[in-house]
């Protein structure tokens, strides 16, 4: 049965009759997180039985969960046709200071999103990469991670969430179904979240990356580089024959991106491969004139991987040598390593279990 999650506002306006309805049904999905469409007590019961009829509320099963100790939490959902995807929270402490100086604490929430069960990509170090495609994900599976992650850890309707396309597979190869869950998330009727709290992480489909742009949802974009030479990178992302660096590079140059805003390079560091001081001083040269800002990511290793964990050491020397050279960098630390939280591990390990 086809899920009410795949229907934007408008979509549905053109769908329910009277269409002032509409804004009812999204609000009770998700502002009040209802679990059954009787539960929707402004409608006629006529409404909510036809609705009961038509459509499904919820197209996700947690079929596993894990809390790590940093206090990220990872599910495994079974979608419609028992298929599975990864989601993960990322809870973060922020300190701020209130009007009357004083120090507040709370806690702003990120959700990492699937796209696509498995992925056609094949990265050498990605464990989605490794188990092939199966099927694009609807809009409405996309929506649905969040509007389960707030609603099973109990998040306020009100608290905004961030997200990020960072899950399984690559958002930019189910573009379609990607933008329409980016607007369907910013519905203020919905969960309200800024195409500007979204960021839409990719491989470096060039081709794609412009088309996104054109189409010019406002979510922000994040590329994941990983290296600086296409030799290096073309072993570590085959699609780099395709898309080399260069052409990934003027297609993040022509995208529109907010004043106030960077785009993000994602670079996964890995043992003795792109590490050096070398890659740090070519990374500079690449980016520079583009307002970006990069993310170190330690590879978290996974069984049967041929790759290694950086040192610490050569993570901050990287690290410091963009920051002095007026590249701004972070260092990712490894959230939920324990719970084995980089894309595709939780599933694999499912798979592993199932054997
Ligand atoms: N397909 C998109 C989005 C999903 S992957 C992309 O590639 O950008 C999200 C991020 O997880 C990417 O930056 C990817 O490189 C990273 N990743 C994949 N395997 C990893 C691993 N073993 N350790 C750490 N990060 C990993
Ligand atoms: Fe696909 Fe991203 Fe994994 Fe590469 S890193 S295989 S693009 S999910």
């Amino acid at each position: 049965m086809k899920t009410i999650l795949d229907l934007s506002k408008q979509e549905l306006e053109a769908e329910i009759k009277p269409s002032f309805r509409a804004k009812q049904i999204y609000q009770w999905i998700y502002q009040q997180y209802v679990g059954s469409f009787d539960e929707m007590l402004n409608l006629p019961k006529s409404m909510r039985t036809e609705l009961e009829t038509r459509y499904s509320l919820s197209p996700l099963r947690v079929l596993k969960e894990e809390q790590s100790s940093d206090g990220s939490k990872k599910y495994l959902f079974a979608l419609h046709d028992g298929l599975s995807v990864e989601t993960v929270l990322l809870p973060m402490k922020i300190e701020e200071f209130d009007e009357d100086g004083q120090r507040v604490h709370h806690t702003r929430y990120t959700v990492c999103v699937s796209s696509q069960v498995g992925c056609k990509i094949g990265c050498a170090f990605c464990l989605t990469g490794k188990s092939g495609f199966v099927r694009n994900l609807s809009a409405g599976e996309i929506v649905a991670q969040v509007l389960f992650l707030k609603k099973l850890n109990n998040i306020d309707a009100a608290r905004r969430v961030n997200i990020v396309y960072m899950g399984m597979g690559e958002p930019l190869d189910n573009l379609q179904n990607v933008v329409k869950a980016v607007g369907i998330f910013a519905d203020i009727d919905g969960l309200s979240i800024s195409p500007r709290r979204q960021t839409i992480s990719t491989s470096g489909l060039s081709s794609q990356i412009e088309k996104l742009g054109s189409i010019d949802t406002g979510a922000l974009l994040a590329i994941s580089l990983h290296a600086v030479d296409d030799e290096t990178r073309v072993k570590l992302m085959p699609i780099n024959k395709a898309y080399n660096i260069k052409s990934i590079i003027e297609a993040v140059k022509k995208f529109p991106i907010d004043m106030r805003k960077r785009v993000l390079f994602e670079y996964l560091m890995i043992k003795d491969v792109n590490d050096s001081l070398e890659s740090a001083k070519k990374l500079v040269k690449l980016l520079s004139g583009i307002k970006a800002k990069v993310n170190l990511i330690y590879f978290n290793p996974h069984a049967g991987s041929e790759f290694g964990r950086p040192d610490e050491k050569d993570m901050r020397a990287f690290a410091d040598f963009l920051n002095s050279h007026a590249l701004l960098c972070t260092i990712r630390r490894s959230k939920g390593l324990d719970i084995s939280a980089a894309c595709g591990q939780l599933k694999q390990r499912q798979q592993n279990e199932l054997d």
